[in-house]
């Protein structure tokens, strides 16, 4: 045991912190690879209206099929994806697989795609959207884009809020994601004029933050999206306490563009009862 403890010492932790800078190497130049290599996919969960029962589009989300290692989430590859720089690239390319996808659906349903801050830094963003949506042949009224709090906490010069400005003068609607789990919530509502609030779903069992959401979300003119409804007794929940759309498994878990499209036929059948035409 205390021979060779000297050594020992060191390669007691020294090699496990190498081999995990090693695999954050090997994961960086894989991820850099993939987007070239076609492994990177879209999956879309349906978001549904709790008015009218209505399918009213799918958030675009993102999947890594890293070869040997199946399907990986994006929160294994996005925080790495933000500090090496390589969200730009990947970002552009969710922006066109997304709207290229929703193209293919019927009007009015929407794609939703999510932003990361840092894709407001170089200013590309904008145009990237611009070029999409007339490659795509997508109005800019089909396409929301998903920001969260820090993207405009970290609005340090690179002008966030006009970019957003000039995206809504597309038509292209701007939802703020995962709200209330940032730290100025209610400023940064107050501060832009989002078309959407997404209640981030750790309040999926709290009527009273959803209701007091739902709320101000109608008086300031925005719709308000449930996120995470996983059960009956949360999608009722959410319904009662005024939110306008619900998202989560109980309604759809995210899914290949292939089983989207089939729920589009599939809901389509549903609104146009058997027998009637057209
Ligand atoms: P998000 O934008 O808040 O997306 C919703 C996440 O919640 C998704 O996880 C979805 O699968 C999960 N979810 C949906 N319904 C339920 C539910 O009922 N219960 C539970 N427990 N979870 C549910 P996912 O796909 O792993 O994505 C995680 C996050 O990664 C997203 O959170 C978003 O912040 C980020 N992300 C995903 N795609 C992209 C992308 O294309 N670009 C960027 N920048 N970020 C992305
Ligand atoms: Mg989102
Ligand atoms: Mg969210
Ligand atoms: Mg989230």
């Amino acid at each position: 045991q205390s021979k060779g403890r000297g050594r020992g010492c060191f390669s007691f932790f020294a090699p496990e912190m190498q081999s995990r800078a090693d695999e954050r190497r090997r994961l960086e130049i894989a991820l850099r690879a993939a987007l070239p290599r076609g492994e990177l996919a879209l999956h879309y969960q349906p978001q549904v209206n709790l008015h009218s029962q209505a399918l009213a589009g799918f958030e675009a989300l993102l999947r890594w099929n890293r070869p040997g290692n199946g399907l990986i989430p994006p929160t294994a590859f996005i925080p790495l994806a933000e500090e090496t720089g390589l969200i730009g690239s990947i970002g552009d390319w969710v922006v066109r697989e997304a709207t290229v996808e929703a193209a293919r659906w019927p009007a009015p349903l929407c794609v939703a795609v999510n932003v990361a801050p840092q894709q407001f830094q170089d200013g590309r963003l904008v145009g990237t959207v611009r070029a999409a949506l007339a490659a795509a042949g997508l109005p800019g009224s089909r396409l929301e884009l998903e920001v969260t709090e820090s993207a405009l906490l970290e609005d340090a010069g690179w002008c966030t809020r006009d970019q957003l400005q000039a995206l809504k003068e597309m038509g292209v609607r701007i939802s703020l994601d995962d709200f209330g789990t940032g730290y100025s919530s209610l400023s940064q509502l107050r501060n832009f004029p989002f078309d959407r609030v997404k209640i981030d779903r750790s309040f999926a069992d709290d009527a009273a933050v959803v209701r007091a959401v739902a709320l101000l979300g109608a008086s300031l003119g925005m719709r308000t999206t449930a996120e995470g409804v996983e059960t009956p007794e949360q999608l009722e929940r959410m319904r009662a306490e005024g939110c306008t759309e619900a998202q989560g498994f109980l309604l759809g878990l995210p899914m290949p563009p292939e089983e989207a499209a089939a729920l589009i036929r599939r809901s389509d059948d549903l609104l146009h009862k058997p027998g009637e035409v057209g």
